[in-house]
């Protein structure tokens, strides 16, 4: 499928960062396994003049989404820690664009569209279609694929480039994106 990128599509990599890979505060299982197929998605991104934008999630200390302080999650992905980093791995070239989110102290951001300007930006440039990896399928990328279809934009997602926390969730997040019009790709 990656030589079907055009001008008008855009990679998004959602929250590949450490916390959310093995030996992290909110490991998913397997979730580095996304790398090398994301970083192969980049260079032919790059090769292909598509933009690539990478979301992290970018909590400040005791952000309303840990249990602590009620929310669903281990602490994970806190500003500037090691956890909140891009995993090592990937490869991200300076021209991939980086959108912050979960950095408000009120609630939650699992979409990168969430506040962020993101679909403004994408439809200034002319983007008319998403191609979607990252972590986690049944969260951020479920929410990120979903809004992105909302805000108007065909939505490819790249099942081999992403990993649920729970294989159940990520079943039903599958079927989620598919009955939306969301198209599975491997
Ligand atoms: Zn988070």
């Amino acid at each position: 499928m990656i030589n079907e990128l055009k001008k008008d599509d855009v990679l998004l990599i959602v929250d590949v960062q450490k916390d959310f890979c093995p030996g992290g505060a909110l490991a998913i299982e397997n979730g580095d396994a996304v790398i090398p197929v994301l970083n192969n998605w980049i260079s032919n991104a790059v090769a292909s003049g598509v933009s690539a934008y990478a979301s992290r999630d970018w909590h400040p200390k005791d952000h309303i989404s840990f249990s602590k302080q009620g929310g669903s999650w281990p602490p994970h992905c806190i500003q500037d820690s090691e956890g909140a980093r891009f995993h090592s791995d990937l490869e991200l070239p300076d021209s991939v664009i980086k959108v912050t989110k979960g950095v408000r102290f009120d609630q939650d951001q699992n979409s990168a569209f969430d506040q962020t300007g993101l679909a403004v930006e994408l439809h200034k440039k002319g983007i008319k279609r998403l191609w979607v990896g990252g972590l986690a399928e049944d969260v951020c990328v479920l929410a990120t694929a979903l809004d992105g279809l909302k805000e108007g934009f065909d939505v490819m997602l790249i099942k081999n480039a992403t990993r649920p926390v729970t294989p159940e969730g990520g079943e039903k997040a599958l079927k989620e994106m598919s009955d939306a019009g969301i198209k599975i790709v491997r």
